[in-house]
């Protein structure tokens, strides 16, 4: 154990060892994502862990965009990785891309080549694979495995000019059909593609591959930890081997970690851009959706996805996270910043028979009860009143707190009243509660001391705003579901509230606790009133975890 690293940190642990004996003076280290859709929580993890070692140990983090695939790949996305790292809370400087450092990388194609360690191959891609064997089974040698150097040169030069069509040749790295290792056995460096690129135009009809960019930009750029999710563990001795063998100026070394499951919630830009392309959700920032553009507007706040990414690790154990995990850190955060209000999302008519018509009483109400000097608002108390309709029932349960023909129960911050009748509509549903206050609880205190332990929230209804409140669930009702499982449709729901006042000039992306109903952010797209629920009240997780 090192003397930095903490335990449960195999990262750090790492990182210390390297800095204490001398392999390394600085860390630097990156988050690499492709510019092919929008970051989602998986990404935060990346993020907080390449950010998080290079704060930790005083050293640099970047940005590089990895943009070797004109045929995915759209500027648009990479505005939305800058926007969304800064949002997360962390600095990603002066993007870097992988096109900064095409020419570099065709250089060192060429030493490769120069040296013997690479060589065109004119089969097709399908050629390629039938060869590549199995397991179990060794691969076959291209019939042009041995061309001379030269004229590998020669070949790659013409395909760099553009001489081919696509698909008519590639550069593979040298290396051996027999290995063990199926990346080893002749990996693919560069293909033809004639595409233009979003950065670099029609100047490269060949582009390299993952494997043969990725180490190299490492190396380029200085890195010294180069962290990846555990699917390239079996690509690190591809890592090292061109590392090896190239005169690049730095020899990073290349580290994996598991990557992030959510329960209920698929985590792959593929699956998540099918879901923006089948119209099941609104755009990539969707309140529904795992992206940090949809979890923003949902009004999850930053400091709780790093809280969650905090408790994750960096081990390589796997294992799916439970989406109420990351509900959790969403209410402490919330709970600390979000201002109470009032909202009622299916409302009740109240009338007050015993209060005057006209009159209009402003309650003072503080933002977090449990700190009144936080500041507070003021809310308008009338004679008709909205509460939640499930805070009515005709013939309730014995323990039942709430309001019934003949009992009470606290309006908060306001007073006491207690409920004379339901009337009904012609259809037999009730429609409104005829209740009478009880002047002397002012402020919802009974001086003589009686029990009253239900206590309700409420709007006037003469002040009231109207408001669609957005009810959101996880996408999908499985834990895992299959690939081509169609979104639970009752994953958002909307309705029609009437809101506090004060919440109408709540700003775009602003959170509040409604009281008793969760954590709900002002929509950030323009249009009516609108609240996303980032996350309800209800705490299951905890409880389940004390208990
Ligand atoms: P996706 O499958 O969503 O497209 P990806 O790995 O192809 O993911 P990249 O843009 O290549 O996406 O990822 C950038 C970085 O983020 C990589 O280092 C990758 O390992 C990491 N990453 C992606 N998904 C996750 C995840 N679910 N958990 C942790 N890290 C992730
Ligand atoms: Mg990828």
């Amino acid at each position: 154990m090192s003397r930095a690293g903490a335990r449960g940190d195999p990262l750090a642990d790492i990182v210390a060892d390297d800095l204490a004996a001398g392999r390394v003076s600085r860390v630097v280290t990156r988050f690499p994502p492709e510019p092919n859709g929008y970051l989602h929580i998986g990404h935060a993890k990346s993020i907080c862990l390449n950010f998080g070692l290079a704060a930790r140990f005083g050293g640099r983090c970047h940005v590089r965009l990895d943009d070797t695939n004109p045929a995915r790949e759209e500027s648009r996305y990479a505005a939305a990785i800058e926007r969304d790292v800064r949002w997360l809370g962390f600095d990603p400087g002066a993007l870097v891309y992988a096109s900064d450092h095409f020419d570099a990388l065709y250089g060192y194609a060429l030493h490769l080549i120069d040296n013997g360690l690479a060589y065109v191959d004119d089969q097709s891609a399908d050629e390629i694979r039938a060869r590549r064997g199995a397991l179990t089974e060794p691969g076959v040698d291209s019939p042009w495995r041995d061309r001379d150097p030269a004229e590998n040169r020669r070949l790659f030069e013409r395909m760099r000019a553009g001489e081919f069509p696509a698909g008519a040749r590639v550069l593979r790295a040298r290396i051996d059909m027999a290995s063990g290792n199926l990346n080893l056995r002749d990996p693919v460096l560069y293909r033809i593609l004639h595409r233009p690129h979003p950065r670099t135009g029609d100047r490269w009809p060949i582009y390299p591959t993952y494997d043969f960019a990725h180490g190299q930009c490492d190396a380029i750029e200085g890195v010294t930890h180069s962290i990846c999710t555990l699917e390239f563990e079996d690509h690190r001795p591809l890592y090292d081997w061109l590392i090896d063998r190239l005169p690049t100026p730095h020899s990073p070394r290349q580290h994996e970690f598991a990557r992030l499951e959510l329960s209920r919630t698929p985590l792959s830009k593929r699956r998540l851009a099918k879901l923006v392309a089948d119209g099941h959700v609104s755009g990539w920032d969707d309140p529904r959706m795992p992206t940090l553009a949809g979890l923003r507007r949902r009004g999850v706040p930053p400091e709780a996805i790093r809280a969650f990414c905090a408790t994750l690790g960096a081990g390589k154990r796997g294992g799916q996270v439970e989406i109420q995990a990351l509900d959790h850190c969403v209410r402490e955060a919330l709970d600390r910043r979000a201002p109470r209000r009032m909202a009622v999302l299916r409302p009740l008519r109240v009338v007050i028979e015993n209060y005057p018509e006209g009159r209009v009483e402003w309650f003072d109400a503080p933002d977090f009860p449990r700190d009144p000097a936080a500041g507070s608002r003021r809310v308008p108390f009338s004679r008709e009143l909205y509460i939640e309709r499930s805070d009515f029932m005709e013939d309730p349960p014995r323990k039942y707190f709430r309001l019934a023909p003949g009992r009470e129960a606290r309006l908060r911050y306001a007073c006491i009243v207690s409920c004379r009748e339901a009337v009904r509509d012609s259809a037999g549903e009730i429609v409104e509660l005829r209740c009478a206050f009880d002047p002397a609880t002012r402020g919802g205190a009974a001086p003589d001391g009686r029990k009253v332990r239900g206590t309700l929230h409420w709007v006037s209804a003469a002040h009231a705003r109207e408001a669609e409140a957005r009810l959101i669930a996880p996408l999908f009702r499985e834990d895992s579901p299959p690939p081509d499982a169609a979104p639970d449709p009752d994953s958002l729901r909307a309705v029609r509230a009437r809101v506090e006042p004060a919440l109408a000039d709540a700003a775009p992306g602003a959170a509040f606790q409604f009281e008793r109903l969760g954590y709900f952010a002002r929509d950030t797209a323009p249009g009516p009133l609108a609240f996303n629920r980032a996350v309800a009240l209800r705490d299951s997780w905890s409880r389940a975890r004390a208990g």
